[in-house]
């Protein structure tokens, strides 16, 4: 589908270097357009470092088109890694799921079932069999169905938006702790300028909305209105001495991933429903280690270290926002909640949109304008 023209953009500036900012800024520099990395802090440390980090297409059923941009970004993962090298940033080890009551435990079968139709990887396995082949360190009962997907993974997301970054460097300027307070448009409505936090003004024809939580402000900056629920979350990281768990999983009321060598990270959509309620987040933070030692014994001896509570970046229906406002010539948004695993899909096809004017039929449920009243 067209959607703007196909004159090639002199300057475009990615506002918010996270997961979404950074992959569509890289994928642009790589066809040579000269690019703005502009954030209000540094890149990579807003929600991206504050995520579960799992990459799946296993918890997004709820529609086929989002479920297949879902597998479709895990393959551009692959890609991904083939151009600019895994290091450390990508964990591709699979992930397991498993439940403690009845109906739950039916639920996430007739799920599995669901996705083995929808040929997507998927083994139904037993405890024992999961502690004996995958995870030994695990307190699971021998006897529960495991659900394991082993096409997912869980990607290090701080360390990827610094290799994109880095690797975005030839034709690329960096503007790091300036905020974007102004979009400057000319007389017809096109994009001009932003203005930054430090009092400097940038000559750009085009701007990526990719501010995460903030998106709907940089929005309102051009008149938009993008809705966008408020959905917090709390992660803990806490640190060990040996890592005891290889893969991320959703254990019953915790989940847990592995952080690198010596951290792991902590996350409960349970202890999330606490946050509204104004409980402290030591407490929060204590409440998913006391649940995590429960799965595995051994992160008894881990220490806290850090926990931070962020707002998902959703917009309001829950599904992104990706690609040009028509009504805002020059103007484009990259939104999403489970940004982590869209990541590298949207940012080539948002550069591609950019690039072409015509916007993929991958795109067509999770365009901007629906939210045009
Ligand atoms: C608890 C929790 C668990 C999650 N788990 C998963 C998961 O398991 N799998 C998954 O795929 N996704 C998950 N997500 C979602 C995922 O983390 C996000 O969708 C993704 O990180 C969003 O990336 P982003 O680049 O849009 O935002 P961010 O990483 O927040 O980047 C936005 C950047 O914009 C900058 N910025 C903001 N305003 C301005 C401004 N005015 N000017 C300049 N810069 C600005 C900020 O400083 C920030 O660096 C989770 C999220 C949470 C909160």
């Amino acid at each position: 589908m067209r959607i703007g023209s196909m004159k090639r953009p002199e300057r475009v500036a990615v506002i918010g270097v996270g997961i979404l900012g950074s992959s569509v800024g890289w994928n642009l520099t790589r066809h040579g357009v000269k690019m703005v990395f502009i954030d209000a802090g540094q890149p990579g440390e807003g929600v991206t470092n504050w995520s579960f980090s799992w990459v799946n297409a296993s918890n997004k059923t709820v529609r086929k088109s989002y479920f297949d941009l879902n597998v479709a970004s895990m393959a551009a993962y692959q890609e991904l890694g083939s151009i600019i090298g895994p290091v450390s940033w990508w964990h591709p080890r699979g992930h397991l799921r498993w439940a403690d009551d009845p109906a739950a435990e039916t639920k996430l079968l007739k799920t599995a079932e669901l996705l083995a139709d929808w040929d997507y990887r998927v083994e139904v396995r037993t405890g024992a069999e999961v502690r004996r082949l995958l995870e030994p360190a695990l307190a699971v009962p021998d006897e529960v169905p495991v659900v394991f997907y082993p096409d997912e993974a869980w990607v290090h997301g701080r360390h990827l938006v610094s290799r994109l970054v880095s690797l975005s460097v030839a034709g690329a300027e960096h503007r790091f702790g300036a905020a974007v307070r102004d979009i400057g448009t000319r007389t017809d409505g096109a994009v001009r300028t932003v203005v930054l936090s430090d009092g400097s003004r940038l000559d750009v024809d085009m701007v990526v909305n990719a501010a995460g939580p903030s998106a709907s402000h940089v929005a309102g900056l051009v008149g938009r209105h993008l809705p966008m629920r408020w959905e917090p979350g709390a992660v803990t990281r806490i640190d060990c001495a040996q890592v005891p768990v290889h893969r991320p999983m959703h254990a019953p009321h915790i989940e847990i991933r592995p952080d690198g060598n010596a951290s792991v990270v902590l996350h409960s959509r349970e202890i999330d429903a606490l946050i509204d309620t104004g409980e402290d987040p030591a407490e929060l933070a204590r409440l998913l280690h006391e649940s995590a030692r429960r799965v595995v014994p051994d992160l008894g001896n881990s220490r806290i270290t850090q926990t931070r509570i962020s707002n998902r970046p959703i917009p309001a229906d829950g599904f992104p926002s990706v690609g040009a406002v028509p009504s805002v010539p020059g103007y484009y948004e990259a939104v999403t909640h489970s940004g982590i695993t869209l990541g590298p899909v949207i940012g080539r096809l948002l550069a591609a949109e950019i690039l072409s004017g015509t916007s993929d039929e991958m795109l067509a449920d999770f365009r901007p304008e629906r939210f045009i009243p």
